[in-house]
C-alpha cells in the first residue's frame, strides 16, 4: 500500500469561549495517500474546517489550541515545528484553497505577482522564470490569454477566474497536499463543476493528495475517493465513496443522505430532514454526540462514547469505519 502523505492521529483542538471550552475536533484520526481525494463532510460546526486549520497551523491562539495528537506530514509531526518551519511548509508543500478567493488574494497586487512570488521565494528561482511559470499555470487552469492576464488585479477577474487563479497559486510550488475548504460554494453550479474537475485533474496528474472539505454530498459523490463524515467534532464514519453511498452505516450519515436530492435524479423518495439541532460543543455528555437526534438511540448511547471501528469488529479490514453502538444492525 502507498505510504500516506498525511497521517492525522487523535487530533484534538479546543477553543476557550465565553460560554466554556469548545472541543471543536475530538480525537480525530485519518490518512491521505498521494493522488487520493479525501472528502471531509458534515454540517457547519462539525469540525471539518477546524481540522483543516489545525493541519495548516492556523488555529488562532491563545483562544484555540491543539491539545492532543499528531499530524504527520511526510513522516514529520507538524505540531513539533516552530513558526518558521511551518511557514516553510504552508503554501509550499501544503497548499490551501478557501471558499472566498477575495479574502486570500491581495487586492493591491497583480495576479502574476501573487502567483510568481511564492515560486521565487520557496523554490529560489529568478523572477523572470517565476513569471514564466505563472503564465504557464494560468494556462493550465484555463484562463484565456494567460500572458496578458498577469498584470490584472483580482477585482478585474470574475469569481470563477479568481478561484482558478487561487488554484494556480496553490499549484505554484508543486505541493504534495492541497486542502480545499468549500472551494466552489460561492460559484454557480456550472463553474463549480468546471473548477472541481480541473482541480482534481491537476491533482491526479501530479500525484497531489487532495482534502476536499464540503457540506455538498453531490460534490462528494463525484470527486471523492474516500469520505470522512464528521459530527460534533468527531469522526463518525469513514469509507470509500462507493461504499458510503451504497450502504451508509452511521445513523447520521443515513440522515444526511436522506436530506439531499437523489444523485440519480430519482425523486420518488421524499426528502427527510434530520430533526433537531447540531450539538452544543460546550456541553457534550460522555456518550454519543448524535444521541439527541438519533432515531435508534438506546440507554448506553447516553453514557458510552461509541468507538470508531469496522463493522466486522476489531479484526475487520478497517475499510468501512463506523462510530455507532449498533454496528450489527447498521
Ligand atoms: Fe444513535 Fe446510539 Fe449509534 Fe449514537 S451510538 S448513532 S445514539 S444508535
Amino acid at each position: 500500500m502507498t505510504q500516506p502523505i498525511l497521517q492525522v492521529r487523535n487530533l484534538t483542538t479546543r477553543f476557550r469561549t465565553d460560554r466554556g471550552v469548545v472541543t471543536a475536533v475530538d480525537r480525530v484520526s485519518f490518512d491521505v495517500a498521494p493522488g487520493e481525494t479525501l472528502a471531509i463532510v458534515g454540517e457547519s460546526g462539525s469540525g471539518k474546517s477546524v481540522t483543516a486549520l489545525s493541519i495548516l497551523g492556523l488555529i488562532p491562539r491563545p483562544a484555540g489550541s491543539i491539545d492532543e495528537g499528531e499530524i504527520l506530514f511526510d513522516g514529520k509531526d507538524l505540531l513539533k515545528l516552530d513558526a518558521p518551519g511551518m511557514r516553510a511548509i504552508r503554501g509550499n508543500r501544503i497548499a490551501m484553497i478557501f471558499q472566498e478567493p477575495m479574502s486570500s488574494l491581495n487586492p493591491a497586487l497583480t495576479i502574476g505577482k501573487q502567483i510568481a512570488e511564492p515560486i521565487r521565494l520557496h523554490r529560489g528561482l529568478p523572477w523572470k522564470t517565476a513569471l514564466g511559470m505563472a503564465t504557464e499555470l494560468l494556462g493550465q487552469v484555463q484562463i484565456p490569454e494567460p500572458a496578458s492576464r498577469l498584470g490584472a488585479y483580482p477585482h478585474q477577474f470574475s469569481g470563477g477566474m479568481r478561484q482558478r487563479a487561487m488554484i494556480a497559486m496553490a499549484l505554484a510550488c508543486r505541493p504534495q497536499l492541497i486542502i480545499a475548504d468549500e472551494p466552489t460554494t460561492a460559484l454557480d453550479v456550472t463553474v463549480q463543476a468546471q473548477i472541481l474537475d480541473l482541480l482534481q485533474d491537476l491533482a491526479r496528474r501530479t500525484g497531489t493528495a487532495l482534502i476536499l472539505i464540503t457540506h455538498d454530498l453531490g460534490v462528494v459523490a463525484r470527486y471523492a475517493d474516500r469520505v470522512a463524515v464528521m459530527y460534533g467534532g468527531r469522526l463518525v464514519e469513514m469509507a470509500s465513496a462507493e461504499a458510503l453511498y451504497r450502504a451508509p452505516r452511521h445513523p447520521y450519515t443515513r440522515g444526511l443522505m436522506a436530506c439531499v436530492p437523489r444523485l440519480d435524479g430519482d425523486t420518488s423518495q421524499p426528502l427527510v430532514p434530520i430533526e433537531g439541532q447540531p450539538p452544543d460543543l460546550t456541553a457534550l455528555g460522555p456518550g454519543c454526540a448524535f444521541r439527541p437526534r438519533c432515531p435508534l438511540a438506546q440507554a448506553r448511547c447516553a453514557t458510552v462514547r461509541p468507538a470508531l471501528q469496522d463493522a466486522a469488529g476489531p479484526k475487520g479490514d478497517s475499510r468501512h469505519l463506523n462510530a455507532c453502538h449498533l454496528q450489527e444492525i447498521a
